[in-house]
């Protein structure tokens, strides 16, 4: 089975897929932290953002592993943290754009989901990646509550800039975050992470019969 969990940035997709999918015991594929796993990569080995075919070069030769431990490997480096930086959120919508680096990305997140029951979180899931998903979940949050969770996460940053920063990030990702019409919409402003994942798997007990 697959659970599709789409929303924009701050909407509580990582939290909340996260902890469905060890309540469920299933895998947990966070699309998000491929693309920014790549994105990582790429600064580090000079690759300019906007060049599609050398990212998707990149991409295929440098698969994003993710460890029994939880932890986000990509060439052999542990970046689960790095790839967290206010410049990695800034950079990777950026590279997430270009359709050669989505097709590559789309095939490993299809691949991951085939293997294992999975919660797949991320932009595209309900719409693109796994249509076929068995449950289907839009995040949404008021803007207020979004900018105050991402603030939470980055220590160091000013409330300001991560305003700006997800509104610029709204605006770019866009074109790839899609609501399936299927999708069951669950705006969390207001709801505890407990709450949410009790309403995801109450959907996924219903679809089991
Ligand atoms: O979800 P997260 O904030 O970690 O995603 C980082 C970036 O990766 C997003 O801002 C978006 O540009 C890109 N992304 C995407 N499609 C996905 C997941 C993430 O384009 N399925």
């Amino acid at each position: 089975m697959i659970v599709a969990i789409d929303g924009p940035a701050g909407a509580g997709k990582s939290t909340v897929a996260a902890a469905l999918a060890r309540r469920l015991g299933f895998r947990y594929v966070d699309t998000g932290a491929m693309y920014r796993a790549l994105t990582w990569l790429a600064r580090e080995r000079g690759v300019d953002p906007e060049d599609g075919p050398a990212l998707a070069a990149l991409a295929a030769a440098s698969p994003v592993s993710f460890e029994a431990d939880g932890s986000i490997e990509i060439a052999g480096i542990d970046v689960t943290d790095a790839i967290r930086e206010a410049e990695i959120d800034r950079l990777a919508p950026v590279v997430a754009r270009h359709p050669e680096v989505r097709a590559i990305m789309r095939e490993r997140q299809r691949a991951l989901g085939e293997e294992a029951d999975s919660v797949i979180e991320g932009r595209d899931i309900g719409t693109v990646v796994a249509p076929q998903a068995e449950v289907k979940v839009f995040l949404v949050a008021d803007e207020r509550e979004r900018a105050r969770r991402r603030l939470a996460d980055r220590p160091g940053v000013g409330a300001e800039e991560i305003a700006a920063d997800l509104r610029a990030r709204d605006e770019q990702d866009a074109v790839n975050t899609r609501r399936a019409a299927d999708a069951v919409v669950l705006d969390t402003t207001t709801m505890s992470v407990d709450e949410v994942v009790d309403r995801i798997a109450a959907l996924v007990e219903e679809r089991r019969g």
